[in-house]
């Protein structure tokens, strides 16, 4: 721990001073809380007060924190062989990749960045070059979800399906279009949840046909969305994109971001769907945040064109100073040792379904609309009117989070960042959360809601 011995008061005002938040509006009566250590699924502010981290950090401290095997995996790699860049190679970036695959379970190239954004980007670039290399020259759009996320950078953020994350940036990139999510819960009457994912699926085909296939590189999407609100796909809605897509020569990306490496139950998400993508792109949980990596995994198939070096320029010319760094491969390759020595894909998925049915006992409360889940992602939309399903409002999910941490409870939420739809908690523990953590959760939510939210 970096021991400062600062008053917290002093703290924060130096925090105000010098740093500048993620995605947090400065707020007078609201100071951050400033973490000083962590262990398993607990993290300590610098007054000693102690909260279960209901989010990972934000959904990617996989196995927990406090794991002495990454810092040393980081530190042994240091010592070694501190950098060295991806223009050539080393054996840690080597040894991951490999690892990747068995845990893909196909045959995937892997190209290292630093971050979920940069691994989007570099997928965006990949699939431009991909279609122009095969003579596709007018395949430069992609085709993306309405509430999805997939990082701040230009291309990610446009390729981002959430108004209020673009708001003051735009224009962004040209070429990202739109189309809605498969939001079961607010289909309309009468239709079952298998017709109305049919018919959300031939949205995307209904694009691709009206913007000219020809002019489609690729559609990306998260196995669910995660953060715009755990909507969760039918099977037969996974299984008709990725029809459309092999019908119209259009590329899969999947964004694996959050939920790959066990948070969706199984090692990556599109695994519980059976579905084959051209393009994976993962982070968070690649190395449980311990140190900064990414990875776009690409086909054997879509990397063997950029062998092709007859014309000019046949080569991927992306280069990411950081991206494969070897202390993060090696502490990344360590981490995915210690899911599978401690069978963590499957605890996951276990704590899942225990924190799922846990919350699903809410359903009576007069906030709580919906709970769904994937693995150890859950959501509780709360609503003003269950008739209507209005979405509850802003404050009501904000005065709830902040009663739960007072608590000493972290959750989440889908951010200020979804046009009209600011109004899913969401939770995804550790990996390697205790069944007490997971009780904890339970108990400690229960009470909030119960409390002065029952009226
Ligand atoms: N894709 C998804 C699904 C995400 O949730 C995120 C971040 O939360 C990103 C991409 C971007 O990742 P990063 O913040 O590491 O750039």
């Amino acid at each position: 721990m970096l021991k400062t011995g600062m008053e917290s008061d002093l703290a924060i005002s130096k925090d105000r001073k010098y740093l500048w938040h993620h995605i947090s509006p400065y707020s007078e009566a609201n100071p951050p809380m400033i973490a000083a250590s962590a262990s398993g699924s607990w993290v300590t502010d610098i007054d000693g007060k102690k909260y279960l981290d209901g989010m990972s950090g934000l959904w990617c401290v996989n196995v927990g924190y406090g794991r002495k095997e990454l810092a040393e995996a980081a530190y042994n790699q240091l010592l070694s062989l501190p950098y060295f860049p991806l223009t050539q190679s080393h054996m840690p970036a080597i040894l991951l990749a490999e690892k990747l695959n068995e845990w893909l379970g196909d045959e995937y190239v892997i190209f290292f960045s630093n971050s979920g954004s940069e691994a989007n980007e570099a997928a965006f670039k990949m699939v431009r070059q991909y279609q122009q290399q095969i003579g596709q020259h007018y395949r430069h759009k992609f085709i993306a979800r309405y509430r999805g996320y997939h990082g701040n950078s230009f291309g990610a953020l446009s390729a981002t399906g959430q108004a209020q994350r673009k708001y003051k940036y735009e224009p962004l990139s040209g070429g990202f279009l739109h189309v809605a999510p498969p939001d079961s819960y607010r289909r309309p009457a009468g239709q079952s949840v298998e017709e109305f994912n049919l018919l959300m699926a031939q949205q995307i085909e209904d694009t691709i046909v009206w913007e000219g296939a020809e002019t489609v590189g690729a559609v990306i999407m998260e196995p669910v969305i995660t953060g715009g609100g755990v909507i969760v796909p039918h099977q037969v809605y996974m299984d008709r994109v990725q029809e459309i897509c092999k019908k119209h020569g259009v590329l899969l990306i999947i964004d694996e971001v959050i939920c790959g490496f066990g948070r969706s139950g199984r090692r990556f998400g599109h695994h519980n769907f059976g579905v084959k993508p051209d393009i994976v792109t993962m982070a968070k949980g690649l190395t449980s945040a311990y140190l900064p990596l990414s990875a776009t995994a690409v086909r054997k198939e879509i990397y063997e064109v950029f062998k092709d070096n007859s014309d000019d320029y046949g080569y991927f010319r992306h280069i990411n100073t950081f991206g494969g760094n070897p202390a993060a491969c090696a502490l990344g390759l360590r981490n995915l040792e210690i899911m599978e020595q401690e069978n963590l894909v499957e605890r996951g998925d276990l704590l899942g379904k225990r924190l799922s049915a846990g919350l699903s006992g809410l359903l009576d409360h007069k906030l709580v609309g919906d709970v769904r889940s994937f693995g150890l992602i859950t959501g509780v939309e709360l609503v003003a009117d269950k008739a209507t399903k209005e979405p509850a409002p802003l404050d009501t999910v904000k005065g709830i989070i902040a009663d739960c941490k007072a608590k000493g409870l972290i959750i989440g939420k889908n951010g200020d960042t979804v046009a009209g739809f600011n109004n899913v908690l969401t939770f995804a523990p550790p990996l390697a959360s205790t069944d007490e953590d997971i009780q904890f959760i339970l108990d400690t939510f229960t009470e909030v809601l119960n409390g002065s939210w029952a009226k």
